[in-house]
């Protein structure tokens, strides 16, 4: 049905009732959004016990955010009491539930609901959600707001479930086993594992990590402001305000570098190498964990403690191939058996299954995982084609190397209100993105990675097929620029069902 046909009809009222699925900093931003403009009857599930996603999910010693805080916040809730650069976890699990209760989501939030099923009901106009614990929801609009980085990943390898030793993966980080002494094996030297191997180093006896591929590194030192800095961001106004524009304009130049490889890149690229070789003396280590990839194309690590850490005398970077797992510990593909104590994944997560396993019909009993077969993909990251009132959160195409993701939640979250805006504004039963509008905006994005640094190697922000789903491939004000404004000729509009309508 066209806008205009829609305008023509008398206006007519229905309950708007919203759900949201996931109450991190995603969810979080929706309802805040959704409320403070007066959209009231918002609902959020949690599977966890406690609103917080990553941040409630990852409490590994050493967790923190490499976005300095003055960014990696809302820009409506911005803080002059960040402890350091970079918040340790526990910090912005805080300032997350101080944000929820000052706004007042925090009472919307149902924790230990763990969504299995979204349907949308086309008579009613309604999406009918189901959680395992056997409940059942409705609601006019649908918000899945899991995010990319929500499920561990533990890879197959031959002899799984054969140590006999302990093991957990860093995103459930067991706090009850006491490392001390112990023979530890670390598979992984992604962002995780640079953030927990230096502060685990010095209490394990002995510590081998486990690298398939290394990583470019940028320096990071993270130490608490000094009193006089926290002071000056309590008293000298504005300069909150600066140090947070500086940080964006930081972050946006981290992009220019990945954006364009074969020159500024470079300079990128000597930079990190010159770092590298400031924090490694020993050249054989050096050469082991020497990226063999552009710089820039998987995600840069910031972190000042970690290559000093694999220059301690009880640590030990493996690069051989993890071939098998034994009672014992772990054997190389060089034969060699690592006996461990305990192992732990710092594998990442399973980032191009969004919200999968969750199963998600839209209209004509249509699949999400079917229509996402060859890559998944979505107009702005936020909304599919047949699956009419549905907005995704750190959907497709959302996630930034050089920038803060809060900044494009907030981005989507204004868009989707907008969107539930029109719908309420038009008396509409259903909001849905035109299919042409969606593969055009999915072309230009992919078009847009062309000679990125982000082509140029293997990583998580690719699918099986190696399309790029994880990352926006430009600027965070580009995405700003195109996600500010709903245009409502992008979508189709659909009556309200005659059995929906209130008179
Ligand atoms: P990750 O970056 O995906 O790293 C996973 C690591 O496991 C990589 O070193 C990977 O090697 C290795 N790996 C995966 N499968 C393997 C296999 N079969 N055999 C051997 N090694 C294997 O995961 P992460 O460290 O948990 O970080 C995930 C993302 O979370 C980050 O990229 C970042 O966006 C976010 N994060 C952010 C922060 C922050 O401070 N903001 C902190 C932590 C995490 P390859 O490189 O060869 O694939």
């Amino acid at each position: 049905m066209s806008v205009a046909a829609i305008e023509a009809q008398p206006r007519r009222r229905r309950s708007l009732r919203v759900l949201i699925v996931g109450a991190g900093f995603g969810g979080i931003a929706a309802a805040v959004e959704l409320r403070s403009h007066g959209i009231e009857d918002v609902t959020i599930l949690e599977r966890a016990p406690d609103l917080g996603g990553t941040w409630f999910y990852n409490s590994y010693p050493g967790a923190a955010c490499d976005v300095p805080s003055h960014l990696y916040s809302f820009s409506f809730a911005q803080r002059r009491d960040w402890s350091r650069l970079c918040s340790p976890q526990q910090e912005i699990f805080e300032y997350l539930h101080e944000v929820a209760r000052d706004q007042g989501v925090e009472q919307l939030v149902r924790t230990g609901r763990t969504v299995t099923a979204c349907s949308w009901d086309e008579d009613a106009a309604v999406w009918s959600v189901e959680t395992s614990e056997g409940e059942r929801y409705e609601a006019e609009a649908l918000v899945l707001a899991t995010g990319q980085l929500h499920q561990p990943h533990v890879p197959l390898i031959q002899g799984a479930g054969q140590f006999a030793g302990h093991t957990f993966h860093s995103a459930s980080w067991d706090h009850e086993y006491d490392l001390s002494g112990k023979r530890v094996g670390v598979i992984g030297s992604g962002a995780s594992a640079v953030q927990f191997v230096p502060e685990i180093a010095p209490r394990v006896a002995q510590m081998t990590v486990f690298q398939r591929t290394g990583n470019w590194f940028l320096p990071r030192k993270n130490r608490p402001y000094p009193a006089l800095v926290r002071r000056a961001f309590e008293r000298v106004p504005r300069l909150q305000e600066f140090r947070r524009r500086f940080v964006f304009e930081y972050g946006e130049s981290l992009t220019l570098l990945i954006r364009h490889p074969g020159s500024i890149g470079r300079i990128g690229a000597a930079r990190s190498a010159a770092f590298m070789r400031s924090q490694l003396k020993d050249p054989v280590l050096r050469e082991k964990v020497w990226p063999d990839y552009t710089f820039g194309c998987k995600r840069i690590l910031f972190s000042s403690q970690f290559l000093p850490a694999l220059e301690r005398a009880n640590v030990e970077l493996e690069t051989e191939r993890v071939q098998e797992i034994v009672a014992e510990g772990l054997r190389t593909a060089d034969g060699r058996l690592h006996e461990l104590d305990c192992l732990i994944w710092a594998t990442g997560f399973r980032t191009n299954d969004f919200m999968f396993p969750m199963a998600i019909t839209g209209r004509g009993g249509r699949s999400l995982e079917a229509a996402w077969q060859g890559g998944a993909h979505a107009h702005l990251g936020i909304c599919v084609p047949s699956f009419p009132n549905m907005f995704v959160m750190y959907g497709p195409n959302t996630n930034t190397s050089g920038g803060s993701i809060i900044f494009y939640l907030e981005t989507q979250a204004a868009y989707l209100r907008q969107a539930i805006q029109q719908l309420a504004a038009r008396g509409a039963g259903a909001i849905e993105v035109r299919a042409d509008v969606e593969a055009a905006s999915d072309h230009a994005v992919q078009h847009r990675f062309a000679g990125t640094a982000w082509t140029a190697c293997d990583s998580w922000y690719r699918d099986a097929q190696g399309r790029i789903v994880a990352n926006w491939p430009g600027y965070m004000r580009e995405y700003a620029e195109q996600a500010a404004r709903l245009d409502a000729s992008q979508f189709d509009f659909e009556p309200l069902p005659r059995q929906a309508a209130v008179a």
